[in-house]
This record gives structure tokens, C-alpha cells and sequence, in this order.
């Protein structure tokens, strides 16, 4: 027992706490129960199932669906003193509030990328559905680990020339110019093997060889585009590049014409362990919080995997523009929005900073990613770490 304080290092924290997350994990599970449920798939294996929007996908499906869920993560358990993963936390907070109130839930805790995993969650699947009916891929991972030992690092750089504009530096809360490198044809291929849609692609076939799909079933993955201000960091920079490799991915996958559908959704820009890292983003989200909550219209991951799931995907034909990407950033990209933040980015300074942007907002949300500042939990506590996830201690650390 131990009481758990945050321990930041960068764009991560070290300490998570269990009681934080399970706080947090109710309060998007008693978001999706107290609205309105679409039918929707029953059999839902969602790929990065711990943190961010994968999180928040396995609990739309199985609270908004009833449906049974299998969730790939790649997290630490407590260790000694050391606490677990926020997304190990988050995962043994869900599983027991499922399993509560009778839905089936199981993990694999393993590297999404491997051969291995995807072959034990294929036996899972035979064993216990026969087939998925949804598969979601939301990793974002710096790094992927090929079969022969070869390994690829993603990066967050321009494509072509340097980018210099505001960021912000959230430890000094200074408003300051930075020059974002471009990257390497080296590091873009990386980068699109790390985040791209080869994997995605290898999970299906993986899928399809072993006839563990159902007929009709779909497939989705996420992607962002942004304002203008983000473009050469994001959608024009290597992680750009990575995305529209994950689209032309979604365009084969449906193109093999075997009944699965793929999406892509184009989901709004929050923080989350992986957008933390991105150069220039954290400042624009912070101005982005701070206009949305001003005109109401705000949401994070949980309200936008509930519209995505209930209103977008599964409410007949699928909602799409005109490439065939679902639109979830459609209340960030509204143009009195977008007009607003660009009217702040152009101002914004360190002396103006806490006016001009929702910074509390900003930390608030990081520091719950995790389990930090969720309401009724006693930070103060002596608290065990170990936190057991019930499918994976049943079955000897596999399920
Ligand atoms: P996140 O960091 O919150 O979650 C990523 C998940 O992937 C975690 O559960 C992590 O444990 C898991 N993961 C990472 N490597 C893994 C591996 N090797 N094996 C198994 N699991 C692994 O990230 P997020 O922001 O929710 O991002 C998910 C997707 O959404 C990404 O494709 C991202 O680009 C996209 N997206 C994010 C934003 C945003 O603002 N955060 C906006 C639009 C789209």
C-alpha cells in the first residue's frame, strides 16, 4: 500500500492510479448508459483497447450494444512498489464493471504488431464466437517490432522543408517558436510501417485466413486532419504520410470485396498519450478546448466514440464524405470554430496565454489519461497497486 502522487517525465507520467482510472473508466461507462443505444455489432475485437479512443470503443460497444468485447494491449502490471499502467488500470476497472453486469470481456495483453498475438486472439475468437462482427484498430505506438527482429521508429516531423511556429512548453507554460525538422525518406517508410495500414491489413488477412469473420462485418480505424496551423506537423508531415497509407489501406480492404467494410474516422483532436508528444498540437488543442467549451460543443473521447458507434456507423448506410472517411471533427472544423482558434493562435503569447487558451483543461484531461484528479477518489490514501485484470489472472496471464 502505497499513496500514489504523479511522477511526470516529458509527455508521460510514470505513476498511474488505480482508483483515478476505475473512477474514470464509471464515468464514460455511466456516459454511455445514460443514452440512447443504436443496434450494433454483438462480437467486437478492438486492437489498442487500454487508453484514448480505444478505450472509449470498447465501452460504447459493449454499453451501448450489450456487446461482447476483446480487447489487445500492450501495458505493465504493478511491479513491487511500482504501479501498473494507466491502461493496465483502465482494462481491470472495465473488465470488472462488465463482467458485473454480465458481458463477456477478455484481454490479451501482448504486442498488437506479432504474429503471436494475433494468433492467440484468432484461437480466442474460433473458441469462444466463432467469428468477430467489428474490429477496431486504434494503436498509436512510437514503435513496431517485425517478425525477423527489425525495428521501425515513427516520428513527428515535417515532410520536405522545416515548419516553424508556436508551441508551447506545458512545464514553463511559455508561449515559444519552434522548428519542427523534416524527416528522412528513412524515417517517413517508418513511420508509415509503424502507423500506416500494413498491420491493419495483416490482422484482417490474419482474420479472414482462419474464416473468423462474420459476413457483413466492418472494420475501423482513426485518423485526423486539422486546421491549416497543424498540416505540416500532421496531415502534410511523416505522420501524414502514415495516414494516408492507413486510407488507402480501408480503400483495399473494402475493395476485396469478401463483405467486410473498412472506415476511416476521422476523430477530433484530443489529449491523449500519443497527441502529448506531437510538436505545436498541444497548443492548438488547448485554444481548441478553450472555444469549443465556449460555444457548448466539446467532447472527448467517450461522446465521440458514443456518436461514432450511435449515430455514424451502425444507423444504416455508414454517414461518410465524399471519400468515404467518417467525419467526427465536423463540430472541430465548423469554420466560427476554426475562425476563433486562428484569432487566438495569431495572438496567443506567454504573457496572454491562460486567456487566450483553456490550459487547465489541457492538464486536467493529462493528467487523467492517468487516473490523476478524478472526482471522489482520495489521493491522499494508502492504496494497493495490484489491480488485478479478472480474464488474465483466470487464465495463468493469458486468456
Ligand atoms: P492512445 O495513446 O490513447 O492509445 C493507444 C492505444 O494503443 C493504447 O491502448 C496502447 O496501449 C495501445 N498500443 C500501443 N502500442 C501497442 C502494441 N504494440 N500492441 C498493443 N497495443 C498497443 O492513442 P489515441 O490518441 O487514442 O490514438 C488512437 C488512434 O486514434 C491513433 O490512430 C491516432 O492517430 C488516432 N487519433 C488520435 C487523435 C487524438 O487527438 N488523440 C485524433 C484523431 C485520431
Amino acid at each position: 500500500m502505497t499513496v500514489i502522487k504523479p511522477k511526470v517525465r516529458g509527455f508521460i507520467c510514470t505513476t498511474a492510479h488505480p482508483d483515478g482510472c476505475k473512477a474514470l473508466v464509471k464515468s464514460q461507462i455511466d456516459y454511455v448508459k445514460s443514452h440512447d443505444h443504436a443496434d450494433g455489432p454483438q462480437k467486437v475485437l478492438i486492437i489498442g483497447a487500454s487508453m484514448g479512443y480505444g478505450l472509449a470503443s470498447r465501452i460504447t460497444a459493449a454499453y451501448s450494444f450489450g456487446a461482447a468485447t476483446l480487447g489487445v494491449i500492450f501495458d505493465k502490471p504493478a511491479g513491487g512498489a511500482r504501479t501498473a499502467s494507466s491502461g493496465w488500470y483502465n482494462t481491470a476497472a472495465f473488465e470488472e464493471f462488465a463482467h458485473a453486469d454480465g458481458l463477456y470481456a477478455k484481454t490479451i495483453n501482448g504486442d498488437a504488431y506479432s504474429k503471436e498475438i494475433k494468433d492467440k486472439t484468432i484461437d480466442i475468437i474460433k473458441n469462444d464466437w466463432g467469428k468477430v462482427d467489428l474490429i477496431v484498430y486504434s494503436l498509436a505506438a512510437p514503435r513496431r517490432k517485425m517478425s525477423d527482429g527489425t525495428i521501425y521508429s515513427s516520428v513527428l516531423k515535417t515532410v520536405g522543408k522545416p515548419y516553424t511556429n508556436k508551441t508551447i512548453d506545458l512545464k514553463t507554460k511559455k508561449v515559444q517558436e519552434i522548428t519542427v525538422e523534416p524527416a528522412s525518406d528513412e524515417e517517413i517508410e517508418a513511420t508509415i510501417k509503424v502507423m500506416g495500414g500494413e498491420d491493419w491489413q495483416e490482422w484482417i488477412d490474419a482474420l479472414k485466413a482462419a474464416d473468423a469473420v462474420s459476413e457483413n462485418a466492418v472494420t475501423v480505424a482513426y485518423s485526423y486532419i486539422g486546421p491549416e496551423m497543424t498540416h505540416a506537423i500532421y496531415a502534410d508531415g511523416s505522420i501524414g504520410k502514415a495516414k494516408d497509407h492507413l486510407m488507402m489501406t480501408a480503400k483495399n480492404i473494402t475493395a476485396a470485396d469478401d463483405g467486410i467494410k473498412a472506415y476511416i474516422s476521422v476523430n477530433k483532436a484530443l489529449v491523449t498519450q500519443s497527441s502529448a508528444a506531437i510538436p505545436i498540437v498541444p497548443l492548438y488543442i488547448s485554444i481548441l478546448y478553450k472555444v469549443m467549451k465556449k460555444h457548448g460543443v466539446h467532447e472527448g473521447c467517450i461522446e465521440q466514440m458514443y456518436r461514432l458507434f450511435n449515430q455514424k456507423l451502425f444507423q444504416g448506410e455508414a454517414v461518410t464524405d465524399a471519400e468515404c472517411r467518417i467525419r467526427l471533427d465536423d463540430l472541430e472544423m465548423q469554420d466560427t470554430i476554426q475562425s476563433e482558434v486562428k484569432e487566438l493562435w495569431e495572438k496567443i503569447n506567454t504573457e496572454n496565454l491562460e486567456k487566450c487558451a483553456d490550459l487547465d483543461g489541457y492538464h486536467q484531461d493529462f493528467y487523467q489519461l492517468f487516473g490523476f484528479g478524478a472526482d471522489g477518489v482520495d489521493y491522499d490514501a494508502d492504496t494497493d497497486v495490484d489491480y488485478s485484470i479478472e480474464s488474465i489472472e483466470n487464465t495463468n496471464g493469458c486468456c
